[in-house]
């Protein structure tokens, strides 16, 4: 992604800088060529050549960008399994990911890392981005999920004729899976999705407690992934789930919803994080019964929500990680919400401000693997960075609203906020 080039001098805010520090009242960032030179008190900032840019965060915060650890760019408006694959052609939906992909940023979102994308249009999206076709959070690709044969994400019935193909590889056995991860090496993807476990989705053949995959399948994805640099994740709502994918060394899992003792020493052993997606849980409930949602489908997504925030408590209290992001794009939890997962986790999860955004910062940079580059706003590293018009370690939730954006900015370059219009004017 192309950086800026000169300086850039932001001032007259608060800095959350990411990290466990607290945050720095009166505080200056200067940024030289797209990189961030000093972050810390006003005061002890270096002398800037007058003919630099100055932005003022009017008694603000400054944050790193957010990273949406979770993203499903291809989805859109879901109201219905159908609506996630066969609904529009590839053509009209690579066009909506790219209106998502633009529609995140502007929410603030300067990383994102994929959970599934349909085809192989995030591996391409995130090229478009990369060059500057299009705009929208750096990506980490993930392309098709892998799921067994009858599992969760394999619901088109065979008298239909037509698999799977563009959502899902599906998978019978250890060769099946191996064969299904090296399809990925090839479409370029760096994480490998897969379905250890069934959902409240699908409560008559996949529910929550239900496995999708065999141990010997995601022993096999792991072992060719990692043979080849890819990581694996998982859907893992199951307890016997999450067990099975920590064994086999997954290197993120996504919902850990049913977690017991065992699971999370599985977790803490090698520090592997955890993405709750939790909002949507709550969205379903509240919203489900308006489409038609069956009463056993709501039950079970009222499950998986308390025992997915009591999970998502012990990891934090055990000293796990978190990240933050999940699951938008279904008609009841739509793209341009994501950050109601924030506030959700302040509220009704009862974790404090600090953490959250932690987990929305910092961690979501160590999943996407770009801890070096991004995730805090500390010197050397890119200048993907957050402006904020409030203080959002009082209120998190004026990260859902846009208008408080003063600057979404990447690599230096600000991109969406009250100041991207201006200069479009
Ligand atoms: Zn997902």
């Amino acid at each position: 992604m192309k950086l800026a080039t000169g300086t850039t001098v932001i001032s007259n805010g608060t800095l959350f800088v990411g990290t466990d520090s607290p945050p720095i009242p009166n505080a200056a960032v200067v940024i030289k060529d797209g990189k961030i030179v000093f972050a810390g008190p006003e005061k002890n900032a270096p002398t800037i050549e007058p003919d630099a840019e100055k932005i003022d965060a009017l008694g603000g915060t400054i944050l790193p960008g957010l990273v949406e650890a979770h993203f499903h760019p291809t989805y859109f408006d879901v109201a219905a399994l159908e609506d996630l694959d066969i609904k529009y052609p590839v053509e009209y939906v690579t066009l909506l990911a790219a209106a998502n992909a633009k529609l995140a940023l502007e929410c603030g979102y300067t990383a994102a890392r994929s959970g599934g994308s349909l085809f192989n249009i995030d591996v391409w999206l995130k090229k478009a981005i990369e060059c500057g076709i299009s705009s929208g959070p750096r990506l980490v690709a993930s392309g098709r999920e892998i799921c067994g044969v009858g599992g969760l994400m394999d619901w088109n019935p065979d008298f239909r004729k037509i698999g799977m193909d563009g959502l899902v590889l599906l998978i019978n056995g250890a060769d099946e899976a191996r064969a299904a991860v090296r399809k990925l090496v090839k479409d370029g993807v760096e994480w490998v999705k897969t379905y250890p476990t069934g959902d409240a989705a699908s409560p008559d053949l996949n529910d929550h407690h239900t496995l999708c995959m065999t141990f010997e399948e995601m022993n096999a994805v792991v072992a060719t992934a990692h043979n080849h640099g890819l990581k694996v994740t998982g859907h893992c709502r199951a307890n016997e789930g999450i067990k099975n994918a920590l064994r086999a060394g997954y290197d993120a899992i996504e919902h850990g919803t049913f977690m017991d003792n065992e699971a999370l020493d599985l977790l803490l052993k090698r520090n592997v994080p955890c993405v709750p997606a939790l909002y949507f849980e709550y969205a379903s409930i509240e919203h489900g019964p308006k489409y038609g949602m069956p009463k056993s489908v709501i039950d079970g997504h009222k499950e998986t929500l308390e025992a997915g925030a009591e999970s998502a408590r012990m990891i934090l209290l055990a000293g796990g990680r978190l990240g933050m992001g999940g699951d938008y794009g279904f008609a009841w939890n739509p793209h341009g919400d994501y950050a109601r997962e924030l506030t959700f986790f302040v509220n009704y999860v009862g974790l404090n401000s600090h953490t959250v955004l932690q987990c929305a910062t910092r961690t979501g940079a160590e999943i996407m693997g770009l801890e070096n580059e991004i995730g805090t706003v500390e010197a050397g590293k890119l200048a993907d960075i957050l402006i904020v018009d409030g203080d959002v370690l009082k209120d998190i939730s004026i990260l859902e609203n846009k208008s408080k954006f003063i600057a979404v900015i990447q690599g230096g370059v600000i991109k969406a906020g009250r100041l991207a219009v201006n200069k479009v004017r």
